[in-house]
């Protein structure tokens, strides 16, 4: 019998995964194959709190419950219940791999620092193999014009580089059906890792909060259009598409409010509930049927972004984690209090004001408002780019640690870009895109 234990990370969708392709060639092996799917959720005081927060707040907590809701459901239609474990990976998989005999793990790979670390964890628990399979970008590696080491350190290069060559994403897979029973895994086993199936995966993580719901919210995750998970990640992608959106998407791009100004595509890519793969396949099949436009291509461009800051962790990995990241410039004293000012948008300065105050009341912030935020909080106030990164992966629904870190050394000016930090104007900011006010006042600062 192969039995293969299944460890879903930020890819928790059916449709385009080769992990999981992977795991159940590999459960096909030789004898019964068996497929034990598994996600580990740990406890809120099980985390460490580096910056005297949490680090999963409420919003995406929600997000992510209700994303595991849907995958549930999805595996358990399949035959293949989901199991939730509620503690980290290196206290929980080891255990359940010896309980079920496993041959091996098989997961996405995440290039990033404590994600690797679990990894390296798992390997050394004893016997226990990891195969981690890359998986999570639009672009294949391997496929680039360049080696690893060799990425331009200029996003526009980059991507008119692949503009000229031409590079196109592989075609993403359909969702596998059916799949191995699970093994069975004994009752005290399920306790010791914390286990359910089924129900509330996470009893405290309500969707239904005000923030889900929150009607100046652009992205109000409690509505069953913006519900996490596939089913909803898929339909609102299609929708998007049949209303055409992807024309008018230069033009509305840096808006501030509303659920249609950006494609709001990033909640489900950053869970991994939608394939970025799956998404450029339908906006070319888009632009086949209705033509190609600026705003169209420009989709893809951003879609771009987050190919190359993934790219940058392939090539630099842990430096971009160092407080000066890769830059030789020190920083600054930051001040506790400015902190505190910044996150709770009492900075006295409206439109930073605004959007902290939105950020927090519902996980969401359009792109230019992170930006100002971001630059605010590190050109304005001195403060440490590390933290106010952490305070972003608290609070946003598309949390995602290669785009999080990667702009926020972007905008700190210690990433790979030689031009320097980006340091936005709040006036200048406010009289371009709240010509009126009316975000501002929506916020109350105005
Ligand atoms: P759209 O404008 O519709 O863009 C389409 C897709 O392109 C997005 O879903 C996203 O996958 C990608 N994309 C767009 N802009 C960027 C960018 N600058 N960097 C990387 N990918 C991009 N994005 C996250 O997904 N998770 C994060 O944790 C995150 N943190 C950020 C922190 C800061 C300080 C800043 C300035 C930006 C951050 N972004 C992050 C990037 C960007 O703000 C969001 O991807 C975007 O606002 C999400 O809304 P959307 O899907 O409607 O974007």
């Amino acid at each position: 019998m192969s039995t293969i234990l299944f460890w879903f990370r930020n890819d928790l969708r059916l449709h385009d995964q080769p992990a999981l392709q992977a795991a159940l060639q590999r459960a096909q092996g030789n004898g019964t194959p068996r497929l034990l799917p598994v996600f580990c959720l740990p406890r809120e005081e099980e985390q460490a709190a580096p910056w005297g927060f949490t680090r999963v707040g409420q919003h995406r907590r929600a997000f992510l419950a209700a994303t595991l809701q849907d995958l549930g459901d999805r595996l358990a239609a399949l035959g293949c219940p989901l199991l939730v474990c509620r503690s980290t990976p290196e206290q929980s998989l080891p255990v359940l791999a010896r309980a079920i005999g496993a041959e091996a793990v098989v997961c996405e790979e995440i290039a990033a620092p404590e994600e690797e670390a679990q990894v390296a964890a798992l390997q050394q628990a004893a016997g226990l193999r990891v195969q981690a399979i890359w998986q999570s970008s639009l672009l294949d590696p391997a496929a680039l014009p360049w080696p690893t080491a060799g990425l331009p350190g200029v996003f526009t290069t980059f991507r008119q580089v692949l503009e000229r060559v031409g590079i196109a994403p592989v075609a993403p897979l359909p969702a596998p059906t059916p799949l191995p029973p699970p093994p069975d895994v004994p009752a005290e086993v399920l306790q010791a890792v914390g286990a359910g199936q089924g129900g509330a995966v996470d009893a405290d993580a309500d969707a239904s909060s005000p923030g889900g719901q929150d009607p100046r919210s652009s992205f109000p995750y409690g509505t069953p259009a913006c519900r996490g998970g596939e089913g909803a990640g898929l339909a609102h992608w299609a929708q998007y598409l049949e209303r055409k959106l992807p024309h008018s998407y230069k033009a509305t791009r840096n808006g501030l409010t509303g659920v249609d100004f950006s494609s709001k595509l990033s909640p489900w890519l950053a869970t991994g509930a939608l394939s970025p793969r799956r998404v450029l396949a339908d906006l070319k099949a888009f632009e086949r049927q209705h033509g190609a436009n600026e705003g169209s291509c420009w989709l893809w461009f951003e879609l771009l972004w987050r190919d190359y800051f993934r790219l940058l962790h392939l090539q630099h990995g842990a430096q971009l984690y160092r407080a000066r990241g890769l830059s030789e410039a020190p920083l600054a004293a930051p001040h506790a209090r400015d902190f505190e000012r910044w996150r709770h948008g009492a900075t006295g300065e409206p439109l930073v004001d605004a959007a902290m105050r939105e950020l927090a009341a519902t996980g969401y912030l359009s792109n230019r408002l992170r930006q100002v935020a971001a630059s605010y909080l590190i050109h304005d106030l001195q403060g440490d780019w590390r933290a106010g990164a952490a305070w972003f992966e608290a609070q946003l629904v598309d949390y995602d640690v290669y785009s999080n870190q990667g702009n926020w050394l972007y905008i700190a000016g210690r990433g790979t870009d030689p031009r320097g930090g980006r340091r936005f104007d709040p006036a200048k900011q406010a009289r371009e895109h709240d010509p009126d006010g009316c975000y501002r006042r929506r916020w109350g600062t105005a």
